[in-house]
C-alpha cells in the first residue's frame, strides 16, 4: 500500500467507498465523538449504530441491509462527516487494497 498524493487523488463524494463489504473499527473515544456528532447519549450511540467486533476487541459500526455503512445517508454523504473514525479519514492516504482503484473514483483521477 502506498499514500496518495494530492495529484492522483481527488474526492468525488460519491460514498462508494462507504458502501463496499467491510468494517469501520473504531479507536477508543471515536464512538464518544460520533455520539457527540450525531447529538445522542454515548450508550444510544453504541446501541444503535455499533457492534463488537469479531475479535472481540473493540467496536464496529453496524451496516444497513444493503450492506452501507449505517452512518452513510441516502445522499452518498456521511451523516458524521466531522467526527468520521480515523480508518476512514485516512483512506486513501494511509491504506488502500488492491480493489481499491477500482471502488474509488477518485483515485488516479487527478484534479478534474
Ligand atoms: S463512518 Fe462515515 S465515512 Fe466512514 S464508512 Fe461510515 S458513512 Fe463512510
Ligand atoms: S469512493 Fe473515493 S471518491 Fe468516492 S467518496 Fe470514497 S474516497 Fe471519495
Amino acid at each position: 500500500m502506498s499514500a496518495s498524493s494530492p495529484q492522483d487523488f481527488h474526492c468525488r463524494q460519491c460514498g462508494a467507498c462507504c458502501r463496499v463489504p467491510g468494517r469501520v473499527h473504531l479507536l477508543p473515544g471515536e464512538e464518544t465523538a460520533l455520539a457527540r456528532c450525531l447529538g445522542l447519549d454515548v450508550l444510544d450511540f453504541t446501541a444503535r449504530f455499533a457492534a463488537l467486533a469479531p475479535d472481540r476487541r473493540g467496536l464496529v459500526l453496524k451496516d444497513k441491509p444493503n450492506g452501507a455503512c449505517i452512518l452513510l445517508d441516502d445522499a452518498g454523504r456521511c451523516t458524521a462527516h466531522a467526527a468520521k473514525p480515523r480508518q476512514c479519514r485516512d483512506f486513501p492516504f494511509s491504506w488502500r487494497n488492491a480493489d481499491s482503484a477500482a471502488v474509488c473514483p477518485g483515485l488516479n483521477q487527478g484534479q478534474a
